[in-house]
């Protein structure tokens, strides 16, 4: 397998082997036909790209989305937040416009749209568009890709002022295509804007952000490299808490703006952290492994005492952790999550029937397995009632802990 950026060989450093599509809940009788691809994560040494070997067609994951982004209330004021300050940063007016890739139910583009700003979304999936355009935010459900970017430009007669996307950039096998559409819909002096899990993570033993719609697990270092290739600069990076470490990056045509310290200071320490070496990605292994072991000794013990474990939520993330360390109805009594769409679903390759949350009060287990670790915070406020009855929560990841 050659690297999605440069051609050159990649080297494969990690693997998860075959995982079920981790957003793909599944109807009963859905079960027996459920499909598994390899899950490999290899590093280009050339450009420094840590990416997927192998990928599934995106028709096979994005169509029948199930994930809708407005559950989260942390997730909705971080897009108001986020709406505020693009507004305030780049001096976006009633002219502007604003084009989302990816952009899901609407969420965030909702909040520019109350600030009087035009706005336009673009999500592949059918079902989660549909929603949208109901909701009175114009959405085309389309990949975005160079040939979809041109044809809007032509036809529609648009560019943006700024075009955002959120968890986008790290899913698109076809990158470079992906970014030359970027390049041609973006206004002279508009901005692009990036957000994306960090592959620091990764390294912290966020493992679980790996699965099949995440091809790519940027540095800062390879993603100069792929804007460069395209004529794209990048200005100013951020790292925020979203999603347990993400990167935000400001893209711009080259020379338009004076490029923030932030991106220097953080490519120096890319290099310093070893970014750009094979054997610092080689250590995942090991430290995922001590991970495994210690939460499967965790589950066991408690089950030999006859606790009752339940999972809290089940993300993407949490059902990588679920399949990859081989927790089932082995150890969970049940599992819930608040997103009506999944209730009444199995989960991805555990098999697990997801219930609502009401179930916790119900069957009081004595531990919750919190999947969703990024917000645990928000989860275990939520869930004051059952914790100050007795009950009890499990952190994984990073690092186990009981609260
Ligand atoms: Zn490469």
């Amino acid at each position: 397998m050659n690297c999605r950026i440069c051609q050159s060989p990649i080297i494969k450093f990690f693997s998860l082997g075959q995982m079920p599509l981790v957003n793909s809940f599944l109807k009963k009788e859905e079960i027996p036909d459920e499909e598994k691809f390899d899950l490999n994560v290899g590093f280009c040494p050339k450009c420094y790209l840590v990416q997927l070997i192998n990928t599934v067609p995106p028709e096979k994951l994005f169509r029948n989305y199930i994930y809708f982004s407005s559950t989260s209330k942390l997730f909705l004021e971080h897009c108001k937040e986020i709406a505020q300050y693009f507004v305030k940063r780049l001096n976006l007016g009633p002219e502007s416009l604003v084009l989302e890739i990816a952009s899901n139910d609407g969420a965030q583009l909702q909040f520019f749209k109350d600030l009087g700003i035009k706005i336009l979304g673009i999500d592949p999936a059918r079902n989660i568009a549909e929603v949208a355009n109901e909701k009175g935010i114009p959405t085309i459900s389309e990949f975005f890709n160079y040939e979809f970017a041109k044809k809007l430009k032509e036809e529609k007669k648009i560019q943006a002022d700024l075009i955002f996307g959120a968890n986008v950039l790290a899913h698109v096998p076809e990158i470079v295509d992906f970014v030359k559409g970027v390049k041609i819909i973006l206004k002279p002096k508009g901005t692009a804007i990036f957000e994306f899990p960090y592959i620091k993570g990764l390294m912290e033993k966020k493992f679980d952000t790996i699965y099949h719609e995440h091809v790519f697990y940027y540095s800062l270092i390879a993603l100069k490299n792929l804007f460069q290739k395209v004529d794209l600069e990048i200005y100013d990076v951020e790292i925020t808490p979203m999603q347990g470490g993400s990167l935000k990056i400001f893209i711009s045509h080259p020379g338009t703006f004076e490029i923030n310290a932030n991106v220097k200071n953080l490519i120096i320490q890319e290099i310093k952290d070893g970014f750009d070496k094979l054997e610092t990605y080689q250590k995942i292994n090991k430290s995922v492994i001590i991970l495994k072991n210690n939460l499967i000794h965790l589950l066991k013990k408690l089950k030999n005492k006859g606790k009752k474990i339940a999972a809290y939520s089940a993300p993407a993330k949490g059902n990588i952790l679920l399949n990859y360390f081989g927790i089932g109805e082995n150890y969970l009594d049940f599992i819930v999550d608040k997103s009506e769409a999944k209730q009444g679903l199995y989960t991805p390759g555990a098999h697990l029937l997801v219930h609502p949350l009401e179930k916790i009060y119900q069957e009081k287990p004595d531990y919750l397995l919190i999947l969703c670790w990024n917000i645990a915070n928000e989860v275990i406020e939520q869930l004051k009632n059952y914790h100050m009855a007795g009950g009890k929560f499990i952190i994984p990841i990073p690092n186990i802990k009981i609260i």
